[in-house]
């Protein structure tokens, strides 16, 4: 007969054995989805919303649609981008904001209206509710102005010369691209999603995206993406030390 400890590891072996790697998260009315051991839903990490008190709204001037609200710390990176877009002819038109923070409540009602398609179907171009970096405040969908026969959110973006332009300058404001192309998330290349980080650690509100965004950008780095900030330490090497010598005393000379 086996003993108790034995019988209790064979036990906890066998529990382990049949646990379900994956939980479930509902999604929608009667839906759910599996979520990865990583905490993943159909790819897209998970995500709280951004407390109200941080929110402000970006003039209206630079948004299309609805109006557009992010956290207060992104703010003046993103009046700086639009000003340097702006004022440089590479871009051939306008960068406006599409789409800023979303609640979770609010993407809700954006995943669960298509009921006729599955909830994988519908999570390849829209984040499942409490899975979108867009809650956060921090991240935002650009659209350019024409839009010369490019609709918004297309891939089709990515040949624009605004498009061209935010690749080359948007991580010097702060700001990387999500979800490039290939990515191992397996997330849909949105070359019109970017998300804040700050352009260094040490920039106002930057330490708090920084953390937002840790798994993401660990797991998934961003391309382009806004470098870490590189200290350089120069290592003196070490100072040799003289050996003591032992010095015979001088004989006194007669
Ligand atoms: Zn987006």
């Amino acid at each position: 007969m086996p003993e108790p400890a034995s019988m209790l590891h064979r036990t906890l072996a066998l529990a382990l054995l049949f646990a379900p790697t994956i939980a479930d998260a509902q999604l929608c009315e009667g839906q759910s989805a599996a979520i990865a051991p990583d905490g993943r839903a159909f790819g897209h990490l998970p995500y709280g919303d951004a407390p109200e008190s941080e929110l402000v709204t970006l003039p209206s001037y630079y948004s299309v649609g609805n109006p557009c609200v992010v956290r207060a710390d992104i703010l003046p990176d993103l009046l700086r981008l639009f000003a340097a877009a702006q004022g440089d002819p590479s871009v051939m038109g306008q960068l406006r904001a599409l789409s800023c923070q979303r609640s979770i409540a609010r993407q809700r009602g954006v995943f669960c209206r298509g009921e006729t398609s599955s909830p994988a179907d519908r999570a390849i171009s829209v984040a499942p509710p409490g899975y979108s970096e867009h809650s956060t405040g921090y991240a935002l969908d650009f659209a350019v102005r024409p839009a010369n026969g490019c609709p918004d959110a297309e891939a089709c973006m990515a040949a624009t010369p605004a498009a061209r332009w935010l690749r080359a300058n948007a991580p010097r404001f702060g700001f990387e691209q999500s979800f490039p192309g290939g990515n191992k998330q397996h997330v849909k290349w949105e070359p019109w999603h970017w998300r804040w980080v700050g352009a260094s650690g040490s920039a106002p509100g930057a330490a708090k995206a920084r953390f937002v965004f840790a798994r993401a950008r660990r797991l998934y780095p961003a391309d382009p993406g806004v470098l870490p900030l590189v200290v350089k330490v120069t290592v003196q090497p070490p100072v040799p030390v003289a050996p003591v010598v032992a010095v015979p005393s001088k004989k006194k000379r007669r």
